[in-house]
């Protein structure tokens, strides 16, 4: 990412986050402004990336599918990018009330290309020339959040949550000192709350756990920002807007000396499923045979699992968000003449809980703790999938809630 250096000293860069659920009214927007404008008053070089007000992305959904139900993707882009911009401008005027000097900037304005996957855009670069230039003269700067521009100039949106991923990679881009990202819980759980209700929030965590937690079922969090924030070093603060007095949780590089050999988190999914095929012919190239059509297909595979094979036959087995399983046993149907495997079942109603901390790795003893207290809470393990930092065993999805809040008392996580 391309950087313009202030020269400055000491001048404090602070790039803030606010999410659909802060900005859904006039109110909502005006209380955001009140606290942009106190750090502004007091120095601080103010960025401000705004998610659409309240609900406005579903809204816009909805209405393209009534007009038709397989929208292009380009013009899909166009219209969820708005959302955005309307959140953007309000806040400027907001700050404008109070006598902020203020300017909001669409993502193409703000410099940041992308690449042309309509719909989950990467972001290939920042220019952020406009945004130094608007800084040095004074202003608080409001980007329009999930959005870019390809080399083609057209608009482009990063996927459902991306505001989180601008954040971050403008905090990277702008070399801010801090990014914070504002929502409506007090910062990273210990476990859903609404699952268990002694989790609690971490005061930090590591860039790979929450990474771990945050593709394995903790949606608080865009993955792809935390991948970024790891990158580039980011220091990232998820707190509350409602709430001033919690301290929120600091994703950061780990300190491993203070918080090894810890579980520091369970995350879950409600709802995966299952394929398996039997009696697959052991030979080179079969799993590439069977996935690179997945891919083709963009089925995203989760756990995949093969079996040790007896007499040259084997199980394959992989899991799939439920609404690819369609497309999965289509593809695979399609291969069967072609690998000669016996037969396809699938399991629609399955679901996963992982723990996750660094420091298990090394220590045996994480594993099998958690397998006794699933055993001993009648909870059957389907599959067992493994990381350095992650131990994830797909269930049955009735199973699923049952099993975190076990695991949440087992590890002592409600415990600070
Ligand atoms: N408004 C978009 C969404 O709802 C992006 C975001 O909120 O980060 O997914
Ligand atoms: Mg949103």
């Amino acid at each position: 990412m391309t950087n313009a250096t202030t020269g400055a000293a000491r001048i404090i860069r602070t790039v803030q986050k606010y999410g659909g659920s802060s900005v859904a009214t006039a109110d909502h927007i005006k209380r955001v402004a009140g606290r942009v404008a106190e750090r502004r008053r007091k120095g601080e070089q103010m960025v401000v990336v705004v998610s659409a007000m309240g609900d406005t992305t579903d809204d816009l959904i909805e209405l393209a599918n009534a007009i038709n139900p397989t929208p292009n993707q380009r013009e899909m882009d166009v219209l969820l990018h708005t959302g955005e911009i309307v959140s953007s401008t309000l806040l400027s005027m907001a700050l404008d009330a109070l006598g902020v000097d203020a300017v909001s900037l669409t993502g193409a304005q703000a410099g940041i290309k992308t690449d042309a996957v309509y719909g989950r855009a990467r972001i290939a670069d920042i220019d952020a020339t406009r945004m130094e230039r608007e800084l040095a003269a004074g202003r608080v700067v409001i980007v329009a959040g999930f959005q870019g521009i390809s080399e083609d100039f057209d608009v482009t949106t990063l996927g459902r949550g991306g505001s989180d991923t601008t954040a971050v990679a403008l905090a990277a881009a702008l070399k801010a000192t801090t990014c914070e990202i504002y929502t409506d819980v007090p910062g990273i759980f210990t476990a859903d709350p609404r699952v268990v209700p002694e989790a609690r929030p971490l005061r930090d965590i590591g860039y790979e756990e929450m990474l771990e937690l945050a593709s394995t079922g903790a949606r608080v969090m865009h993955a792809r920002a935390v991948e970024v924030g790891a990158i580039y070093d980011v220091p990232i603060l998820v707190a509350s807007t409602f709430d001033a007095s919690a301290p929120g949780t600091l994703i950061h590089r780990e300190m491993t000396m203070e918080q090894g050999n810890k579980v520091r988190g369970i995350a879950h999914q409600d709802k995966i499923a299952k394929v398996t095929v039997r009696g697959v012919p052991d030979r080179p190239g079969i799993a590439a045979q069977i996935f690179e059509p997945l891919a083709e297909a963009h089925v995203s595979v989760d756990t995949i699992v093969q079996n040790a094979s007896v007499e040259r036959l084997t199980d394959l087995t992989f899991t799939v968000a439920p609404g690819d399983l369609p497309r999965a046993l289509e593809v695979i149907n399609a291969l069967m003449p072609k690998i000669g495997a016996r037969e396809v079942v699938s399991a629609p109603d399955l679901g996963t809980v992982s723990i996750v901390g660094t420091g298990m790795a090394s220590s045996p003893g994480y594993a099998a703790r958690m397998f006794r207290t699933l055993f001993d809470h009648n909870v059957n393990i389907d599959m067992i999938s493994t990381s350095d930092i992650r131990i994830t065993c797909v269930v049955g999805s009735a199973q699923v809630a049952d099993a975190v809040r076990a695991l949440h008392a087992a590890f002592e996580l409600e415990r600070g």
